[in-house]
């Protein structure tokens, strides 16, 4: 769909919308569109909106909102556009861009951060690591906190200090009937209940207060290469390993083709490695015990894992995954690790159709799961391992294969699956979130979706689809 809302609607209407808004609202031919509308998964870039609302605060959120559903418009809600499945944006639609709010104030005192939902989680850690702060965040720093925090939040500091969606302390909510409510323990707790790991069902969340706790600013932590031909012993070892840990320390497994970077030996470029990242959140001087085991289990190609700033390791793959890459990720929760995973992921990794088609293992537990599992929407909290297949390429041509290859990577350790998964890692818009959540949860959800978006106005998000 290509057609501009002017000729739709009439240039008067637009206006009424144009001077509704502090913000602008760019349809296409106007300068800026083709850049607003751009999302980060290049795969998603065909996409045409009818109208880009770059809104600047509550006043055009409501506004936008109701100018949409006034004239029966699809709406797109935007926090950093990081969706991997393309939700963030609309052919035909109104994609409300919150990327101008972005602002992001830290109270030392009280350790909570007020954040914009356009902000990134680099903007976080910029402000709170003024004050020796931090809150869990992406593995990447471009990584909006709207949508990670609100499908869940996998990060560095999850094993001691619990999942972004742990961390929120309250929201601002505007409805799909366009009032602004609060959400906290105390008030709206059924909607703050959803908004941790309910994805964007239910609103648009217009800020987001974070618990900060205090971090860095140096840490141990950072990357130790293995040679691919000891990923096998890499996840054999991690399987015992991993589940023992105290929650100090955050790992994840990735197996990989060694990027070209100069911290690499030349020699290694462009073959496998085994890779595990680990993170720990407490003093710098009791890292190295946390880590030495993880270094004992090949002789390593590189071992950067030394003390940094947490800023540092928290921005450390931005490179690798640039905004206009073309994107597929496929995940699952895993209950244990077998034998025949572990073979199957061992030979994946030797067969994959390009350099960016990675297998990550993420070392789940420590806080995430003491947490009750009705206490929040967040599907699973038991599991210790969550796999997911990520795969880039700057060629769209090469898409195909690549998804294909993350599907089966999946596919192969289906006997391990727990049957549930993180909404937030997966790459398809037809994913069912009813699987997703599993039954209990998303009886749950319907409820709730039901009560605050009945006619699913909010439906570009791993939907929960009221049954009214
Ligand atoms: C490079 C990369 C790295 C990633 N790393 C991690 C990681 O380390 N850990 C992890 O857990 N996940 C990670 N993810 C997945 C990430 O959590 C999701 O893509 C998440 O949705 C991104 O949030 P966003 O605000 O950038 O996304 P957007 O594309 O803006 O939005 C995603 C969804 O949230 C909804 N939404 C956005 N803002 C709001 C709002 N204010 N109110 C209501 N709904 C809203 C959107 O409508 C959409 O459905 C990564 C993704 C990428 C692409």
């Amino acid at each position: 769909m290509t057609e501009t809302l002017a000729p739709v609607l009439g240039e008067a209407t637009v206006q009424e919308l144009r001077d509704a808004l502090r913000g602008e609202l760019l349809l296409p031919g106007d300068d800026g569109y083709a850049e607003a509308k751009q999302v980060w998964n290049g795969a998603h870039h065909d996409a045409m909106p009818a109208a880009v609302a770059r809104v600047t605060g509550v006043a055009d959120v409501i506004a936008a909102l109701g100018f949409a559903r006034s004239h029966d418009l699809p709406v797109a809600v935007r926090g950093g556009g990081h969706s991997v499945a393309g939700l963030s944006t609309s052919d035909g639609g109104m994609v409300i861009d919150l990327a101008p709010m972005r602002n992001v104030r830290v109270d030392p005192e009280g350790r909570v951060a007020y954040v914009g939902p356009g902000a990134v989680w680099g903007d976080v850690d910029h402000e709170a690591q003024q004050f020796g702060l931090a809150t869990t965040g992406g593995l990447v720093s471009t990584t909006g906190v709207a949508g990670f925090t609100l499908g869940g939040g996998i990060g560095w500091l999850m094993r001691q200090y619990g999942l972004a969606c742990d961390n929120l302390v309250a929201a601002d909510v505007v409805t799909a009937d366009g009032r602004l409510v609060h959400a906290s323990a105390d008030e709206n707790a059924d909607l703050f209940w959803g908004l941790r790991g309910g994805g964007g069902n239910f609103g648009i969340v217009t800020s987001f207060e974070l618990a900060l706790h205090p971090v860095g600013p140096e840490v141990y932590a950072g990357p130790l290469f293995l040679p691919g031909d000891a990923a096998g012993d890499l996840l054999r070892f991690y399987r015992e390993w991993a589940p023992n840990q105290p929650d100090a320390i955050t790992t994840a497994v990735s197996l990989a083709t060694a990027p070209p970077l100069p911290v690499i030996p030349e020699k290694w470029h462009g073959k496998k490695v085994a890779i595990v990242i680990a993170v720990t959140a407490g003093p710098v001087e009791d890292g190295e015990a946390l880590v030495r085991e993880l270094r004992t289990v090949a002789e390593p190609v590189a071992d950067l894992i030394h003390p940094m700033p947490y800023q540092f390791i928290q921005g450390l793959l931005d490179p690798l995954w640039p905004k206009g890459i073309n994107a597929y990720f496929k995940a699952a929760n895993l209950a244990r690790l077998s034998d025949e995973s572990i073979d199957s992921l061992v030979a994946l990794h030797q067969d994959t159709p390009g350099p960016q088609c990675e297998i990550h293992v993420h070392q789940m537990g420590g806080a995430v799961g003491r947490v009750g599992q009705d206490e929040t929407a967040f599907p699973e909290r038991s599991m210790p391992f969550v796999v997911n297949a990520v795969t880039g390429t700057p060629e769209p041509e090469l898409l195909g294969a690549h998804t294909e290859w993350a599907r089966t990577v999946v596919a192969s350790t289906k006997a391990d699956h727990t049957g549930r998964a993180y909404v937030n890692f997966l790459g398809d818009a037809d994913d069912a979130a009813e699987a997703a959540y599993g039954e209990e949860t998303y009886r749950k959800l319907v409820a709730l979706k039901e009560r605050y978006d009945p006619t699913n106005v909010f439906h570009l998000n791993q939907n929960v689809v009221p049954s009214v």
